[in-house]
């Protein structure tokens, strides 16, 4: 019998699929990656990478106006230029799309474009413009990807009820956006169009923004956000929309007392309530691969599915839905084929909402630790270091929460300038499982912002030095 012409197919070329493809090529395999739309998937064509690019644009346009007075800078009259601002984003993300086709190249990963289909074990059905060609491999791996659910009673027409994909590329400032669902998605897109001056209003059906996030910190990014116009209603649900003379009339219910409803007007209405499972013609349910009930594939510890030779890694798993997760996946799935010692440690996965300030956080929150056992809690305010002071960007804190028995590093939640750089240390901490005493007895360079993370660390023993 010819043998198979690849020993891995990879369907899906976002962080999960593309990382996973080039790890297989590097250990050796003979690797194709199929993809129906682009390389880089959700994460770097209408995820993670356009969302920063216009989160750091939008920074630097409020930063400019606003912020560079205490400064001592004059700067006149401050415009934004949005189709050069969006065009800009675009750049980012071909620069970024070209780079793994380059590195597909220099891997020899073979990269296939097309729609994927599971036509037996081994064996997968590529079709595009009505063409159909099929793949061969000992194993193959789902790495769909997942995108945006749409609630029954909003449904997307991507015009006036959009989704974040919609929201990545307004052609002009809404003057009134609501977003329902107070998650990273939604409050990093929120305050996006906010900077650019849409007055934004959130509409959440929690009692808070953030769920699965620490109550403090959330609660305190809550006000900032507030601060800079930013609009919440807890409690909160979006019964329905329609759309009249070109605006959207959101009917709302809930709010503090639960039985409040009303009328909210926007011009634009932004869903942005979580993502599903993309398996959309995959065929799991032909060739019985088992999924939970939200449509989730279901695998197990070495990322197997219950069909022989069918793994899946990445969204379209489920847990946490992050690039780094997916990516994480991907290299431990291909190293467990390889016969190497992959893993994932999920309890040292960190989780960024890249607002201003930034909200990272990495381990347990204070509600879940405390669940667990006796805690310590160390914290401290940016606006006592040095750093942020000089740098006029001091909101926000740090905190530390450790076993009180053993003193193990249990989470790190950081608000702040910058806090998705500084949550890295701690990341490495709690990979090594280390103390909070190792955090506190490190060198941290002065002036600099991780400083607060030491100190923080200092304060779970009552011994910060600056406060
Ligand atoms: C606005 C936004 C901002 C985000 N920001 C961040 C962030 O800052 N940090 C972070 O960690 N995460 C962020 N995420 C989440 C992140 O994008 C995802 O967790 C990540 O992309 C998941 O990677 P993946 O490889 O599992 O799937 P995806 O990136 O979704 O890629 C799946 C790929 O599979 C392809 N595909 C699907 N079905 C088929 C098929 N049948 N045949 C062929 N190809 C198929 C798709 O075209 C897609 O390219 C953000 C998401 C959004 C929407």
């Amino acid at each position: 019998m010819a043998q198979p012409p690849f020993d891995l197919i990879v369907i899906g070329a976002g962080p999960g699929g593309y990382v996973a493809a080039i790890r297989a090529a590097q250990l050796g395999m003979r690797v194709a990656c199929i993809d129906k739309q682009y390389l880089g998937g959700t994460c770097l064509n209408v995820g993670c990478i356009p969302s920063k690019a216009l989160l750091d644009s939008t920074f630097k346009y409020t930063e400019t106006k606003h912020l560079l007075g205490h400064h001592g800078i004059k700067t006149g009259d401050v415009s934004f230029d949005l189709p050069a601002m969006l065009g800009r984003k675009d750049g980012v993300v071909k620069k970024m799309t070209d780079g793994i086709a380059y590195l597909f190249k220099k891997n020899k990963v073979e990269h296939v474009i097309g729609s994927a289909r599971l036509a037996a074990p081994g064996l997968v059905e590529v079709t595009r413009d009505g063409q159909s060609q099929s793949l061969a491999a000992k194993n193959i791996v789902i790495a769909t990807g997942s995108e945006p659910s749409q609630l029954p009673h909003l449904p997307f027409d991507h015009k006036f009820i959009i989704d974040s994909t919609d929201a990545l590329a307004l052609a002009e400032v809404p003057k009134r956006l609501i977003v329902v669902g107070a998650g990273a998605i939604g409050l990093e897109l929120g305050s996006v169009w906010n900077r650019l001056g849409s007055q934004v209003l959130v509409l959440e059906f929690m009692d808070r923004i953030l769920p699965g996030m620490d109550r403090e910190m959330t609660a305190a990014l809550q006000r900032l956000l507030e601060k800079q116009g930013m609009e919440f209603r807890l409690k909160t649900s979006a019964e329905s929309a329609k759309v009249e003379n070109g605006r959207v009339q959101v009917a709302r219910s809930g709010g503090e007392g639960g039985a409040e409803k009303g009328i909210e007007e926007c011009d634009k209405l932004l869903v942005a309530v979580g993502r599903r499972p993309h398996t959309d013609g995959l065929g799991l349910s032909e060739l019985g691969v088992a999924t939970d009930r939200r449509g989730f594939v279901t695998i197990d510890r070495n990322f197997a599915t219950n069909i022989p030779g069918i793994y899946a890694i990445g969204d379209v798993v489920g847990g946490l839905m992050l690039a780094h997760k997916a990516e994480e996946e991907g290299i431990a799935f291909v190293e467990l084929l390889a016969g190497k010692a992959g893993h994932v440690n999920y309890r040292a996965c960190p989780n960024v909402v890249y607002t201003h300030p930034e909200l990272a956080q990495v381990g347990l929150t204070e509600e879940d630790a405390k669940a667990r056992g006796e805690i310590r809690v160390g914290k401290f305010p940016f606006s006592a270091n040095g750093r942020a002071r000089s740098m006029d960007d001091f909101d926000g804190l740090v905190k530390v929460i450790g076993d009180a028995t053993t003193d193990r590093l249990l989470g790190v939640h950081i608000l702040g300038a910058h806090a998705s750089d500084m949550i890295a240390e701690t990341t490495l901490a709690m990979e090594f499982s280390s103390s909070v005493e190792d955090i506190a007895r490190s060198f941290h360079a002065h002036p600099t912002l991780p400083e607060a993370v030491k100190e923080a660390a200092l304060a779970v023993e009552k011994r910060a030095i600056h406060i």
